[in-house]
């Protein structure tokens, strides 16, 4: 595990102005958060991000078991990035240890007719985890302010007015404060911003079309979205400015070695449920009786006929 002074390096102070640039997506930033090495070597710095990987995973599915026994809190993790980042391989990589009945991951698309009905947290709200689960959304209501906002022709529907910057912060603050009454209400949430470079972007789409088995995950529509690229990395400068709070606070994590990538979000994941301090029900000296009662039952069974 790393200490805890090195997730502050990755952690967007509340209330201040993140600039995406300032966060290197790749291999310098890796080392700076591994190693206390001069130069640090990074095939080594690899097996000990897969290892720390490994152990979170066990870690983490100790972790889960007691926070459905203790059924106090509920785990609400948001995954946002520019496409081929790694959202998908993430999740299953570092949720591959725990029990699937603790755990649930909604991906959010396109909305539908009848959630464009209703209020854009609506869809999100009826995907919250429940107490003792840990719920992952793959793109989220942060979409709203993200995809919306450098296409403001998706908005559809809403009463007249214009859409300034009043608009969008005032969607910055609705969904402060709906995360504030879900993080009062026992559900404890974790936002990830998967930094990739364009660059690095590039050479997965590459790979996505030039190898046939990868073809299925190329779509048009990740490469028009591509040649927004200046236009997502301010909108995401401003989203994560407004929306990193004391309640739930952003991370940036760099992603262009997906191995890293997925050992911080595995460490800090495992971390904060660790840090709740959670404890199995404690058992009562009636329940205890009971119990006691109960074993001599089945013993005496055993001796019996049948
Ligand atoms: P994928 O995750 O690759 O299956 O793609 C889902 C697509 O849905 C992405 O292009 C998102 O930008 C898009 N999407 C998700 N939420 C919204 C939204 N609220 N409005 C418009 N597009 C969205
Ligand atoms: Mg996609």
């Amino acid at each position: 595990m790393f200490k805890k002074e090195i997730f502050a390096k990755i952690q967007v102070p509340a209330g201040g102005k993140v600039r995406i640039s300032d966060f290197d997506p790749g291999w310098k930033q890796v080392a700076e958060l591994w190693s206390t090495e001069r130069k640090p070597d990074e095939e080594a710095t690899e097996f000990r991000a897969k290892k720390v990987l490994a152990e979170s995973r066990t870690q983490l599915a100790e972790a889960q078991e007691l926070l459905w026994a203790s059924d106090t809190y509920a785990i609400l993790i948001i995954l946002q990035a520019m496409d081929a980042a790694g959202k998908d391989s993430t999740i299953r990589h570092v949720m591959s240890g725990v029990n699937p009945q603790g755990c649930q991951v909604y991906n959010f698309k396109v909305p539908s007719e009848e959630e464009l009905d209703h209020n854009f947290l609506w869809r999100h709200m009826k995907a919250l985890p429940e107490r003792g689960r840990i719920g992952i959304f793959n793109r989220s209501y942060y979409e709203d302010v993200l995809v919306v906002k450098v296409h403001p022709e998706y908005l559809r529907k809403l009463p007249p007015g214009k859409v300034n910057k009043n608009f969008w912060n005032a969607r910055y603050e609705d969904i402060n404060a709906f995360e504030r009454h879900l993080t009062r209400n026992g559900t404890v949430i974790l936002k990830f911003f998967l930094n990739i470079s364009k660059g690095e972007q590039r050479k997965r789409f590459l790979k996505r079309l030039n190898r046939a088995d990868k073809h299925w995950k190329f779509s048009l529509s990740d490469m028009k979205e591509r040649a927004y690229w200046d236009d997502y990395m301010k909108v995401f400068e401003d989203a994560l400015s407004a929306t990193s709070t004391e309640w739930a606070p952003w991370y940036v994590i760099p992603a262009d070695k997906k191995w890293a990538a997925r050992s911080i979000v595995a460490q800090i994941i495992t971390a904060t449920i660790q840090s709740l301090d959670l404890e199995y029900p404690e058992v009562t000296p009636e329940q205890t009786a009971q119990f006691d009662e109960a074993r001599r039952q089945l013993e005496n069974e055993a001796n019996g006929p049948g």
